[in-house]
């Protein structure tokens, strides 16, 4: 188990004590509830099996560097067998079950996730370093309504798709990225199953436990064997998965470096593919926006999970009249952020999920300032053991910049400033990316008009990261292709017959 983090962190300039302000007791979350094997196996067919590659990776607490345990990683002839597990599963009764069975089942898991969800909480803020409240508050009960809306569908396909005879495709593989371990398993497995398809999920390398210990909650909540087959480990076990001749469709979430391959490699194969990849969303606030509304906007379109989202609002678009006030409201606000022990329920921004992540965001930053961007970040104590950035903020940034351009996956926000409607669009279109965006107005009708106007797969007015299993998320460009969630989310899993 981890060691007790250093001295409580994230009082900050601005809000010391002896100034005057206020400081938070320590609120550790116990880990009591959660028992940590010292060595996984893969979960193939319904059991627990030994990697025949025998070969293991170590998962780390990231806040403190500690190992907490072995994991098989999966060779090709470990994927060969959990993709045939799989496909004995489809073939044996779970395509043909009927709806309402595998919405019992669905519905069984679900209400399990919440039976279990400080359990998971703790585990996924132990084995991947984000906040505790956000665990708690936003991961677990995220990942149990997509098991809830998703059995709800699955004796419903007839009318999802009317006129059509919707049919499962057959065994699918699902690899997952380290910035919601349990939520993305959620999002993939949930339509999956509810449409009648098996799956082999490959989580990412430096978060596995939780996707283990779902493993276990799908047990219990009866999933046939071989229904789920979890295989562990790296870019290699991914990269045999996903070019496995066995499966029917590929569901991918990760880089866009990684999502390119995988679609040249399936290239003129009939296997399926969706994927959803990096982002570089531009959160734009109008100057008749609700400042202190849109300054809270920012904070959590950045800030959350330390910036590890995909969908991040890292590109800060603001109206040139109202940009020295936003700005400096904005600062204000990050000053107040406390970065420290992800178990702490005070802590706002946890650890970086791991040493490399640490690398690329540090390069990153450098190479802003080296551009002549003008880097700012609040008087910030950071533990000494653990893999932590401080909220940084960058202004003075060029739409060229590296920093405004590349997905820094981090706590870093760039600043641009606009000054008509018009130029907020181009600037915020000009990425590769397409996955998100946010705008803050007070006026209807100017948000309508520039949402028409921004490529991109989900444009939130006046919040932002919301996240609902309602409704269809992905990308456009290189932020990839398929949507996840909602009636869109469902049409990748199926094949539609005419009646
Ligand atoms: P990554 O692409 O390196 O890894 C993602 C997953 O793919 C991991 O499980 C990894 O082991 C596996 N993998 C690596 N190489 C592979 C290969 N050649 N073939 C098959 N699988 C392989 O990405 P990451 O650094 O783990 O995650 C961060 C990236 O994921 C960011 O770019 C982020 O934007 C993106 N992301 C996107 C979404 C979304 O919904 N669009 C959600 C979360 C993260």
């Amino acid at each position: 188990m981890p060691g007790e983090l250093a001295e409580p962190t994230g009082v900050l300039a601005g809000v010391d004590p002896a100034d005057g302000g206020f400081a938070y007791a320590p609120s550790r979350e116990s880990t009591d509830l959660v028992a940590i094997q010292d060595r996984y196996g893969l979960w193939i067919g319904g059991e627990e099996v030994e990697a025949l590659s025998g070969r293991t990776i170590t998962t780390t607490n990231p806040a403190t560097e500690e190992p907490l345990a072995e994991v098989a990683e999966a060779g090709p002839e470990d994927v060969d067998l959990a993709v045939a597990a799989a496909r004995r599963a489809y073939e044996d009764g779970w395509r043909d079950l009927p709806g309402r069975e595998r919405a019992k089942v669905l519905y069984r898991v679900a209400r399990q996730l919440q039976e279990r969800a400080r359990e998971l909480a703790v585990l996924e803020t132990l084995d991947g370093g984000k906040p505790i409240k956000e665990s708690r508050d936003i991961d677990v009960p995220l990942a149990a309504a997509h098991f809830f809306h998703h059995a709800g569908w699955a004796d419903k396909l007839e009318w999802a798709f009317a006129n059509r005879t919707p049919s499962p495709l057959g065994v699918v593989g699902q690899v997952i990225p380290w910035n919601f371990p349990l939520l993305m398993a959620a999002w993939k497995l949930a339509p999956a199953l509810a449409t009648g398809n098996t799956v082999v999920l490959k989580p990412a390398e430096t978060t596995p436990l939780t996707a283990l210990l779902l493993a276990e909650v799908l047990a219990e909540a009866e999933v046939p064997p071989g229904v789920v087959n979890i295989v562990t480990g790296g870019g290699a076990t991914g990269a045999s998965l996903v070019s496995h001749p066995g499966l029917d469709k590929v569901a991918f979430t990760g880089s866009t470096t990684v999502g390119r391959q995988i679609q040249e490699s399936l290239a003129g194969t009939r296997t399926r593919l969706t994927l959803e990849l990096g982002g570089k969303a531009a959160n734009i606030v109008y100057e008749d926006a609700a400042v202190d509304q849109a300054v809270e906007g920012v904070v959590n379109g950045i800030f959350f999970n330390q910036g590890h989202v995909c969908c991040a609002g890292s590109r800060l678009l603001v109206q040139e009249s109202v940009a020295e006030l936003f700005l400096d409201k904005l600062r204000r606000r990050i000053a107040t952020l406390r970065v420290g022990d992800p178990l702490d329920k005070n802590t706002d921004v946890g650890a970086i999920n791991s040493a490399e992540q640490l690398g690329r965001i540090t390069s990153l930053v450098e190479a802003g300032v080296e551009e002549g961007g003008e880097r700012w970040q609040p008087a910030c104590a950071l533990p000494e053991k653990g893999w932590w950035f401080p909220p940084t903020v960058f202004t003075g940034v060029s739409q060229s910049s590296r920093i405004a351009r590349e997905e820094v996956f981090g706590p870093v926000l760039a600043v641009l400033t606009f000054r008509t409607p018009e130029e907020a669009v181009a600037k915020a279109n000009n990425t590769p990316y397409g996955l998100s965006a946010g705008v803050w107005s007070e006026k209807g009708s100017k948000v309508l008009w520039t949402a028409e106007r921004l490529q991109a797969g989900v444009v939130w007015a006046n919040t932002f990261n919301k996240l609902d299993p309602t409704s269809p998320f992905g990308g456009y460009k290189e932020s990839g292709f398929g949507r996840e969630g909602g009636l869109h989310g469902l049409a990748s899993y199926v094949s539609l017959g005419r009646r």
